[in-house]
């Protein structure tokens, strides 16, 4: 009477367990289509310039990686800084769902937004490594809401400086206890970088924040991740020197140098074959100047084969997700930008 219970019970778990064993193996096999992605910030590089080195050959890295995907023109549709670009650019929104729409007018970007966060969800947080890197200090952070006493901000605002009109404009006022204070909003990343693996930034030069990344490639080497690495010197020599100085075209050749190490370590690492990499800007810079008031032209250069047309900065974080097989049907809410893998027509009216 036993028997059959007893044979039930000691072997079908036995069988269970092979035809799981088997059934994975069978789905792992075919490697999925992206194992990690590398988004590269070339932070004010202009698209006709990135171009016009191209051409002289000063930018093999970036020749040589297009040259096994694709280099497309991404054209920015609104405000044309850093805030408002990486912003779009890492979540796929336009600004009036994230709220931060310029420099000066922002707002923590709402939780679960960012592409940080979408992967760390969709993954599990043990089993995706989320990585920022970032060369700027403003304008790409991460601080909480702050209360700062007013008065000291009024009075360099009234003596005509820019950047504490701005922090009033900003903030809102309020008296406690007869004292004024400036609540000041969080900054944009201020959600997202609770649930990250490594956020950080205000590293300046191009060579601290290449160093950084590939210690921390180093580090996750064993997990999947999705890095952003931000470098900002081509932004600051443009400010400093004008758009068309040598010192902005050094620049460029630095960001594309450090595109040459983190290339060399990942093949090192034996990554690279399982990792895309994404080269862009968040804004280019007025022609022969030291702003970019109004400089929509960047690009995207990538190892990606997939990509099928040109597009805006809000499609590079659909495209991202995409590739880790994330259902963009069910994001929400609803995506602005449409993967660059896909032709997208929208309609003339
Ligand atoms: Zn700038």
């Amino acid at each position: 009477m036993h028997r059959p219970m007893f044979w039930i019970s000691a072997v079908l778990p036995v069988l269970v367990a092979l035809t799981m064993l088997a059934g994975q193996s069978r789905q792992t096999a075919p490697r999925p289509r992206v194992h990690n992605v590398i988004l590269i910030g070339w932070d004010g590089a202009q698209r006709e310039h990135v171009r016009e080195c191209l051409k002289r050959g000063e930018l093999p890295n970036l020749a040589k990686l297009a040259s096994e995907g694709r280099l497309v023109a991404i054209d920015i549709l609104r405000t044309t800084d850093t805030k408002a670009g990486w912003t779009q650019i890492l979540t796929g929104y336009e600004p009036e769902k994230t709220g931060v729409f310029s420099n000066g007018r922002y707002q923590p970007i709402p939780k679960g937004y960012t592409l940080f966060e979408r992967l760390e969800q969709h993954f599990g947080a043990d089993n995706i490594a989320t990585v920022a890197v970032i060369g700027k200090k403003g304008n790409v952070d991460a601080d909480p809401p702050a209360k700062v006493l007013a008065a000291p901000i009024e009075q360099r605002a009234r003596a005509g400086r820019a950047q504490a009109q701005q922090r009033l404009r900003q903030g809102t006022i309020i008296t406690e206890n007869g004292v004024r204070y400036l609540v000041e909003p969080g900054k944009p990343f201020y959600n997202a970088r609770q649930g990250m693996d490594v956020f950080i930034n205000g590293l300046i030069r191009d060579d601290a924040v290449g160093t950084k990344a590939l210690e921390m490639l180093e580090r996750y080497r064993d997990k999947r991740f999705f890095f952003f690495i931000h470098f900002a010197e081509v932004d600051h020599q443009g400010h400093q020197y004008g758009e068309n100085s040598k010192e902005y075209n050094d620049a460029l050749i630095s960001g594309d140098r450090w595109l040459g190490r983190i290339v060399q370590k990942l093949k090192e690492l034996g990554l690279y074959d399982n990792t895309l990499i994404y080269v862009t800007a968040d804004h280019g810079f007025d022609e022969g100047m030291k702003t970019h008031a109004d400089a929509p032209y960047v690009f995207l250069a990538t190892n990606d084969k997939g990509i099928v047309r040109r597009g805006t900065r809000a499609d590079i974080a659909p495209t991202i997700l995409e590739r880790f097989g994330i259902d963009l049907k069910r994001i929400q809410p609803p995506l602005d930008g449409h993967p660059l893998t896909k032709p997208y027509n929208p309609p003339i009216w």
